[in-house]
């Protein structure tokens, strides 16, 4: 076996900050450190790094500037987008509020907090291969709904839903329609106004940019309250002195995402297929789980049968690969992954699944090395468990 290498493949967790994002960033800590609200020149200088990262944020999803809110991150985006939007048609008599059993726990504990403030919450099953179905979509909405939020792609099993049709079903109604875009972006082509979505949510971590930093996209016309009360920052809808070096830096990895989207997903995708293909041929009992043709590029995510997912992965964390079962946030108990629970997957197979993502520093060679690690892991753990079930385990 070749020397220890270290291969990450959990992009969808989180990215590293690009040496161009970075860059960028670093002046905002030191000689450019005026705040953005001041009038003299070391202040202005920093309010027009903010418009330009807000353009440039825009650009990639096909937005207008002013409609791009600065965050603290995508489940702040979340909160507010569901949270403050049910509340504001509350007023109104809206009681009710749809989404999906697979979306992010941001967005599945924002939803039963409506819960706790009264508000009927349904949640959408989805096939087999994560997909909501419209039909059931169509007849959950009531007279007293306020809100639809469907995820834009799954961060377990990448599956991307049919975001377009389920901002029609929505306006057909006069519902506000909200997606968790976070694992979309910079992944997939992205147009606000040909998808007629009213609010997004973004983050800067998963597309090579820092942490600590997301961004709510409201449609202009769509009334959206405050959630954040003080000064005037960010048109008066999120208060809080900006994040400047986290906003110029998600600027520089939003204009890098929109220039290398065509060629990003034609390297990742070309990566997740050969890995696979040899997977495939050299592993047996193996399962992909999630849509094969509408998913994200980088995501594989496989159930290995009769192991155990957490034993792969310290094994392979041994030979210095890192991946996650389920999800980043479930990874630290054993409840097993609700959205492999919601497509259907027996819950020992929930436990032996595994999720790989590639990016843009994943390598043919990452790839290769993976793959000899994975197949050595596999072996080894199916040999134990075929000699625990023998002696009566
Ligand atoms: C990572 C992620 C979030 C949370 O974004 P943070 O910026 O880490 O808070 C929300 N939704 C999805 C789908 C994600 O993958």
């Amino acid at each position: 076996m070749e020397d220890k290498r270290m291969v990450y493949l959990d992009y969808s967790a989180t990215t590293p900050v690009k040496e161009e994002v970075l860059r960028e960033m670093l002046p905002y800590f030191t000689e450019k450190f005026g705040n953005p609200s001041s009038l003299y020149t070391v202040g202005q200088e920093s309010k027009n790094a903010l418009s330009q990262a807000r353009e440039r944020v825009a650009a990639l999803i096909g937005a207008e500037p002013r409609e791009i809110f600065f965050t603290s991150s995508g489940t702040e985006a979340d909160n507010w987008a569901v949270i403050e939007m049910a509340m504001a048609r509350r007023a109104k008599g809206a009681r009710h509020v749809i989404t999906s059993k697979i979306e992010h726990h941001a967005l599945l504990h924002s939803c039963e907090y409506l819960e706790k403030e009264g508000f009927d919450v349904t949640y959408l099953g989805v096939d087999p291969d994560g997909f909501v179905d419209l039909g059931e979509l169509e007849a959950a909405i009531r007279d007293d709904t306020a809100l639809i939020s469907i995820m834009f792609a799954n961060n377990e099993i990448g599956t991307i839903e049919p975001i377009a049709r389920i901002a029609e079903i929505a306006k057909g109604r006069g519902v506000a329609f909200h997606t968790d875009a976070v694992q979309a972006l910079g992944n997939v082509h992205i147009d606000v106004r040909e998808l007629g979505v009213d609010m997004l949510s973004m983050s800067a971590h998963k597309i090579y940019g820092p942490k600590g930093i997301g961004a709510l996209y409201v449609r202009r016309g769509v009334v959206l309250p405050p959630h954040m009360h003080g000064g005037a920052q960010e048109n008066n809808k999120r208060a809080g002195t900006e994040n400047l070096t986290g906003i110029v830096g998600f600027g520089k990895a939003a204009e890098l995402a929109r220039e290398g989207l065509v060629a990003h997903i034609e390297k990742i995708t070309g990566l997740r297929n050969y890995f696979l293909e040899h997977a495939r041929e050299r592993i047996p009992d193996i399962r992909i789980n999630g849509s094969l043709e509408s998913r994200l590029p980088g995501n594989m995510n496989i159930t290995f049968k009769y192991i155990e997912g957490e034993a792969l992965l310290l094994l392979l964390d041994m030979a210095g690969v890192a991946v996650s079962t389920g999800s980043a946030c479930s990874s630290a108990s054993l409840t097993p992954s609700h959205v492999l629970d919601a497509i259907g997957v027996p819950v020992e197979e929930i436990h032996g699944s595994v999720r790989f993502t590639v990016g843009d520093f994943t390598t043919r060679e990452d790839i290769d090395y993976t793959l000899d690690a994975l197949e050595g892991a596999v072996a080894k753990l199916r040999s134990i468990s075929s000699v625990s079930k023998e002696s009566g385990w």
